[in-house]
């Protein structure tokens, strides 16, 4: 991995998960609004849901020992190592991150059965064969290599374990090549959220075939999480969270003034939300 994108990843989650979560909670990812997206829940609540909609969707009825790449303060681990009552470790660049992770971890008694670490997803410490779920929401938009990102969640995949990944995708180029305006967006976005490039569902779908993934299945979930970027827009004006992005630096209010680009790359159908997930 290139030097520079492993530190600026590192410096902008150190920098602005403290933010994010005395505004928005321990869970960095999007909400789930129903197929459709019409559903009226609470943000929180609808983050909730994503996780348990993905868990129905793949299919995960219990599991023992979870990775969770890319697992920011550990909002996923700790809820499905106490759902699961399983082990759960945590893979992150940013050291804050996994700080605070651990301090969670011990606060809702979960010490125990919950390891956090600054590691990368790509060359991760873990012996083959370790865990019987690897969970990746929202971290394969950062990967610079996103075969070798795959590849390494499926060598430290139990043979009969689950892979779940959930990430940022433009739309599929089969048919259509992007345009020129298109690439400009996506751009834009690569550059405040600190991502090396996005890749379509389908790109994805033809790397896990490489990797002899069983019951290989994909979904594009983008209209039911697309009205998450209304409501974080909403709730950035107000003047705590106003006050928070002054006080946490340039990287994190660049972030903070990028929320429109995600929002109009859903309404034009470039930015997709791409779930895969198989068997080993
Ligand atoms: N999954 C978490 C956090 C998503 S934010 C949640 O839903 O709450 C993206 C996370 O990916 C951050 O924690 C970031 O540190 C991590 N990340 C990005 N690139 C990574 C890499 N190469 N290796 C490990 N973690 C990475």
């Amino acid at each position: 991995m290139s030097t520079t994108l492993y530190q600026q990843i590192q410096q902008f989650y150190d920098a602005s998960s403290g933010l994010w979560e005395q505004i928005w909670g321990e869970h960095m990812h999007h909400g789930y609004y129903g197929p459709n997206g019409t559903y009226k829940v609470d943000r929180r609540q609808a983050q909730i849901d994503l996780i348990e909609e993905l868990l129905r969707w793949a299919g995960v009825e219990s599991a023992e020992n979870i990775l969770d790449v890319g697992c920011g303060i550990g909002g996923s681990s700790l809820y499905l190592a106490e759902k699961f009552d399983a082990r759960a470790t945590g893979i992150t660049l940013s050291p804050v991150q996994a700080a605070r992770a651990t301090t969670r971890a011990q606060e809702a008694n979960l010490g125990a059965q919950s390891q956090f670490l600054v590691a990368d997803a790509q060359a991760t410490p873990f012996a083959d064969n370790s865990f019987d779920l690897v969970w990746s929401l929202e971290s394969g938009e950062h990967m610079p290599d996103k075969a070798k990102f795959l590849q390494e969640c499926y060598r430290v995949l139990k043979p009969g374990g689950k892979l779940i990944m959930v990430t940022w995708c433009h739309r599929p180029t089969d048919v259509v090549p992007l345009s020129v305006d298109e690439q400009k967006h996506l751009q834009e976005i690569y550059q405040v959220y600190c991502l090396p490039y996005v890749i379509s569902l389908p790109e994805y779908e033809a790397i896990a075939r490489q990797l002899s993934l069983q019951h290989l299945r994909t979904a594009d979930w983008s209209t039911a999480v697309a009205p998450f970027w209304d409501v974080v827009i909403d709730s950035a004006i107000t003047p705590q969270a106003i006050w928070g992005l002054l006080s946490s630096g340039w990287t994190t209010i660049q972030g903070a003034l990028a929320l429109g680009l995600m929002r109009r790359g859903y309404e034009r159908g470039l930015i997709r939300f791409g779930l895969l997930c198989g068997n080993k």
